[in-house]
């Protein structure tokens, strides 16, 4: 059976991009919106999410521009003690099923059609039965799908595993029943860090710990993320040396070394360069209880878990005696060419904001409700990468700092970042009154050092570009 459909936008994923951007449409315009998942609940990958997942950025800026998700609160135990609040998984799922439930579909210009899987062509069939929908889609389609984020307990590992071998996701951890002599985390990245902080804390000795880590990482200081005033002088002072970092350093590693000295960026071992950036943001209490944890495997990515030994590209070894391994490879980040945001009746939701992806979806559905013309529409969203190397860390900033710049030239658009809770910083900045003398001073800094940082990251760009291609 098909079944037709109106709308104005159909929009692919109700995830927390899918989310963010359905919400400013629905403020912004009088639009119908169609949204059709996979999944059985709005909120996307959190559906699958391991039991002792967090944010790892406060939640004062997380999830739809429309709902506040902090409640305000400082965390005053565990390793983010002192730092805005961040939501667990089971809160980010309920925020976003109370949206639904009591925002979006009251509002009775949203569709939603879960356990559905969109196919092409504005159709997509239901995952339950043999009813397909044919959507006659007024304005556009959405595709908030791209960011294709992949999560332990879905993922299938790259590498080969014996049958005798003790595996598990991440997801299974706190099943386990007794402990093990040894633990071999796999992953470097944000979901390694959470599986081996969650093994500390739950007493199991560091030295029992093996974290197989193919690349080290630059880590962001999370204590540099607080969207609150209180926090001004350590999030807005972190921009201020990140600017004169990039304005006077005269190489990428002396920008890195000034960066790590300025505490804009950290990194588990100091005498180990880091080739990987994806963006994972920590306290420095979990950084503390990371670096307790000696056996780092610097053997590249693991090729096969064999019955008696582990082959890395780079090597192998032994299995331990009581090995139990757990999988956290999978990447949040799924590196794809970029396409432009607005093209041809389709919009791509991508990052224009270095890795908000909620705020860019939101800056992008503002744009969509505001500008009609597809060339000015790109020209306000410029695609900033997707971060993975550690020099993207300038790729990024590079984007960043130019969309900055664009939006701050387009009438009404600096008013809407003040505005828009899922921006966090420009309303902080804005804020400060002539009589604050610091606070002042640490803005102009900023301002101080723009020019000199614009020219100089254009020659690190234009390094890292040739590099590439040598
Ligand atoms: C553990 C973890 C912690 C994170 N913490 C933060 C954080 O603190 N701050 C932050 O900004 N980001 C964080 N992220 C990044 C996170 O990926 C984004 O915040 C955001 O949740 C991504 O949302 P999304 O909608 O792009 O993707 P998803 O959540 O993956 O949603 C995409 C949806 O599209 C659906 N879909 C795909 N294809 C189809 C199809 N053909 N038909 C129908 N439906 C389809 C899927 O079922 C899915 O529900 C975190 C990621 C992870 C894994």
């Amino acid at each position: 059976m098909t079944i037709q459909l109106e709308t104005d936008y159909l929009i692919i994923g109700a995830g927390a991009v899918g989310l963010a951007f359905a919400d400013v449409l629905l403020t912004e315009t009088d639009a119908t919106i169609t949204i059709v998942d996979k999944h059985h609940k709005p909120g996307g990958h959190w559906n699958d999410a391991y039991p002792f997942v967090t944010l790892h950025q406060p939640s004062a800026f997380y999830g739809v521009s429309s709902k506040e998700l902090s409640k305000g609160r400082t965390a005053k135990i565990g390793l983010n003690k002192g730092l805005g609040e961040l939501a667990t998984g089971d809160e980010v799922m309920s925020y976003f099923g109370d949206l639904m439930r009591d925002h979006f579909l009251p509002s009775g210009r949203v569709q939603y059609f879960p356990m559905c899987e969109y196919q092409a062509d504005h159709q997509f069939r239901s995952l339950l039965s043999d009813t397909t929908y044919q959507v006659n889609v007024a304005k556009k389609l959405v595709d908030a799908t791209y960011f294709g984020t992949s999560v332990p307990s879905t993922h299938t590992p790259s590498y080969k595993i014996a049958e005798s071998a003790n595996f598990i996701p991440l997801n299974d951890l706190p099943k386990l029943e007794h402990g093990h002599q040894n633990y071999f985390v796999i992953g470097g990245g944000k979901t390694g860090i959470d599986a081996v902080v969650w093994l500390l804390e739950n007493a199991v000795d560091p030295d029992k710990i093996s974290w197989v880590m193919p690349r080290d990482a630059w880590l962001i200081n999370r204590k540099n993320t607080q969207p609150s005033d209180e926090f001004f002088h350590t999030t807005i002072g972190a921009q201020a040396v990140q600017m004169e970092a990039l304005a006077q350093a005269e190489s990428i590693d002396d920008l890195f070394d000034r960066l790590e000295t300025g505490g804009v960026l950290m990194r588990i071992d100091e005498s180990v360069k880091p080739q990987m950036f994806h963006g994972a943001t920590i306290s420095e209490l979990e950084l503390e209880e990371l670096r307790k944890v000696k056996n780092i495997v610097r053997m590249g990515r693991i090729k096969e878990i064999g019955d008696t030994e582990i082959e890395f590209e780079q090597g192998s070894m032994p299995v331990p005696t009581d090995t139990i391994f757990i999988d956290c490879s999978a990447t949040a980040v799924t590196l794809k060419p970029h396409v432009p945001v607005f093209h041809q009746g389709t919009i791509t939701v991508q990052t224009v904001r270095s890795f908000q992806p909620v705020f860019s979806a939101a800056l992008i559905a503002h744009i969509e409700a505001s500008y009609d013309d597809e060339t000015k529409q790109n020209a306000l969203c410029t695609v900033i990468p997707l971060p993975n190397h550690d020099t993207d860390w300038i790729l990024c900033t590079a984007g960043q700092m130019f969309n900055q710049f664009v939006w701050t030239q387009e009438p009404g658009l600096k008013e809407w970042l003040i505005d828009n809770r899922l921006d966090g910083f420009t309303a902080l900045m804005n804020n400060v009154d002539e009589s604050e003398v610091e606070k002042r001073q640490i803005i102009g800094r900023i301002r101080g050092s723009a020019e000199a940082a614009m020219a100089n990251v254009q020659r690190f760009v234009a390094e890292i570009h040739s590099q590439a291609e040598s």
